[in-house]
């Protein structure tokens, strides 16, 4: 293994059959071990899509993903597997994704069982042990879904996707149905979990506050396309992107008055018939003629900065 944990990149051209939506266009990111990079953007720019790709449970029509420096399509037999439990996926919706006929035992149990991770015998002691890391009563193990909040219900997703000790979660929208003060508790488990077990995090989120205290980096995509990476920090001192500069104005925050970014106008368009030049162009305070013309490039705009934007090699 060359690497220590995950190491993902370059998914290039998601096409949906059907629909023609190219949906991941020339994404070039890499997710160090153990850290958590933010994925943000408005519904439908392709983050889900991207994060179902690295968890490898949707097909790519093109581009590779790198695990450990390995192409995952070339993974056979026990790296196959070994890639498929490490990279766990945690869905927006846990009802949706909880079987509402098994009880927890099962829904906990059932992949640890599978990949010999415990034995019939050990399960109880196995399971006491990953529901209360997760913040999860044991003795509720004979319980069924409906019979907990929805706030339960995500940390039995979460517990559900530890019980095979991943090394890399990717958390799509985790928090997004559940209340303000429901989803600082979870987010409050996932910096546990990190830190305990130095998980890596694919965090994918619309909200940038949401991903701020959690990300170490953040990537904003936008219509299947990465349009700025940077140290958090960075990005919320000083945002590069019009994008960025754009979603980061939707962000309540205190201390920073006096900027005063132009908020988002419009609707995001349809990834069947993108913009030409720069899919943001339409929408873009500081648009220019050849934005509508050519396709920005991706760049290095400071040490561990990329932006896709022409401003970036007009200076
Ligand atoms: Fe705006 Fe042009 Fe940059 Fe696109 S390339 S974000 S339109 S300035
Ligand atoms: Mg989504």
């Amino acid at each position: 293994k060359l690497d220590f944990a995950g190491r993902i990149a370059r998914a290039l051209g998601s096409r949906l059959r059907e629909e023609h939506v190219q949906a991941v266009d020339a994404v070039n990111l890499a997710v160090m071990p153990g850290e958590v990079l933010g994925l943000v953007g408005e519904s439908g720019c392709g983050k889900s899509t991207l994060g179902r790709m690295l968890c490898g449970i949707l097909p790519r029509s093109g581009g590779n993903i790198y695990y450990k420096g390995t192409d995952v399509d070339l993974l056979k037999g026990r790296d196959a597997k070994e890639y498929a439990v490490n990279v766990q996926m945690i869905f927006q919706d846990p009802f949706a994704s909880l079987n509402p006929r098994m009880r927890v035992r099962k829904i906990i149990g059932e992949a640890p069982l599978f990949h010999g991770l415990t034995t019939a015998g050990e399960l109880d002691d196995y399971l006491n042990e990953v529901m209360l890391r997760c913040g999860l009563d044991p003795s509720y193990k004979n319980r069924y879904p409906h019979q907990f909040s929805g706030g339960q219900r995500q940390r039995i997703g979460i517990a559900r996707a530890m019980a095979v000790q991943p090394e890399c979660l990717v958390c799509d929208e985790s928090v997004a149905a559940l209340d303000v003060s429901i989803q600082a508790q979870i987010l409050n488990l996932f910096m546990d979990l990190r830190r305990e077990l130095n998980l890596t995090c694919v965090f994918i989120s619309h909200d940038l506050g949401v991903v701020e205290h959690i990300s170490d980096r953040i990537a904003v995509m936008y219509l299947g396309r990465i349009v700025e990476v940077a140290p958090v920090d960075a990005l919320f001192d000083a945002p590069f992107h019009p994008y960025t500069k754009a979603l980061l104005n939707e962000v309540p925050r205190l201390d920073r008055r006096g900027v005063d970014f132009t908020p988002l106008a419009g609707e995001i368009p349809s990834p069947l018939d993108p913009p030409s030049g720069c899919h943001f162009h339409p929408r873009c305070p500081q648009v220019m003629d050849i934005c509508r013309q050519e396709r920005p490039e991706d760049v290095e705009i400071a040490p561990g900065r990329r932006a896709c934007c022409h401003l970036a090699t007009m200076k």
